[in-house]
């Protein structure tokens, strides 16, 4: 599934691809990727004729701002973008097609068939769902180490599901919460009422510097996701833990595991991240060479 910085480039690359550009004609060969309004025939007779002029993101949702309109997409686990020649073959799992009126057009991909849109008036998705329940943005100015303290210090929940919550904090996704909490020595077990304040100080920074480089080479390729231009994000060759089990730990040298918390597969060095109160199940052998 993408995650923030995904979504960030292909936000982006949208923005580049599509921004200034009048659509003339929607297609919807899929009417339940249409969340609202409840007819796709209805959806697609109110952005004939209208032009975009800048794509925007909220959490892992992109907000594509037209004159008078917003169009709200989820790419869910494989929704894609893509800008073509309207006379290019269209793929199959093609199911919306916005056409311009410059002889391109942008289409939707969805082999999964899970993605949504939603399209409001100005002014009106941020206040309803989906968009209305969401936390924090972690890449934002307003994203203060205050902030975050004030939003997640006081639960008592296991911190790796807190920050997976998408009503505390948005974006963050399965592999950017297991680098954060590696980064910043923190078992993702810990119930977030025991870190301490060099703990928060820690995972604060370790959050914005995850996200941050993962933006910056473009998001990772973990399954099939590709931006918005086709072309693979490069931060799967920088992770640190995520899909590293067994393997060994660049800090310690000791062995990473993978365990399940919160339902979701969970990488972990347990000697880098020692659970308190455990500490003697933590150690770890030196590994034998
Ligand atoms: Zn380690």
């Amino acid at each position: 599934m993408p995650e923030l910085p995904e979504v960030e480039t292909v936000r982006r690359t949208l923005n580049e691809l599509v921004g200034g550009k009048r659509i003339e004609r929607v297609t919807v060969t899929l009417p339940r990727i249409i969340q609202r309004p409840a007819e796709p025939e209805a959806f697609a007779a109110a952005l004939a004729g209208h032009t975009i002029q800048t794509v925007e993101r909220r959490g892992k949702f992109l907000r594509i701002l037209l004159d008078g309109l917003v169009l709200v997409s989820h790419l869910r686990m494989e929704g894609r973008y893509g800008v073509y020649r309207q006379d290019e073959p269209v793929e199959l799992h093609t199911h919306v097609r916005f056409r311009f009126d410059d002889g391109t057009e942008l289409r939707y991909k969805d082999v999964r068939q899970f993605g949504t849109m939603h399209l409001f008036a100005p002014g009106e998705d941020l206040a309803n769902a989906p968009l209305n329940k969401l936390g924090l943005e972690p890449l934002d100015d307003a994203f203060t180490l205050q902030a975050f303290k004030r939003e997640v210090a006081h639960r008592t929940t296991k911190i790796k599901p807190l920050l997976l919550n998408q009503a505390h904090i948005v974006g963050l996704g399965n592999i950017y919460v297991d680098e954060a909490l590696f980064t910043a020595g923190i078992h993702p077990e810990r119930a977030a009422d025991t870190l301490k304040a060099p703990d928060w100080a820690r995972l604060y920074d370790a959050i914005r510097a995850t996200l941050g480089r993962a933006v910056d080479a473009g998001g990772s390729s973990i399954k099939s996701y590709v931006n918005g231009q086709g072309e693979m994000g490069m931060f799967q060759h920088q992770l640190l833990i995520y899909g590293r089990e067994d393997g060994a730990c660049t800090r310690c040298g000791g062995t990473i595991v993978k365990t399940v918390v919160g339902g979701r597969g969970t990488h972990t060095c347990p000697a880098c991240q020692p659970l308190p109160g455990n500490r003697l199940k933590a150690k770890v052998k030196p590994r034998a060479k």
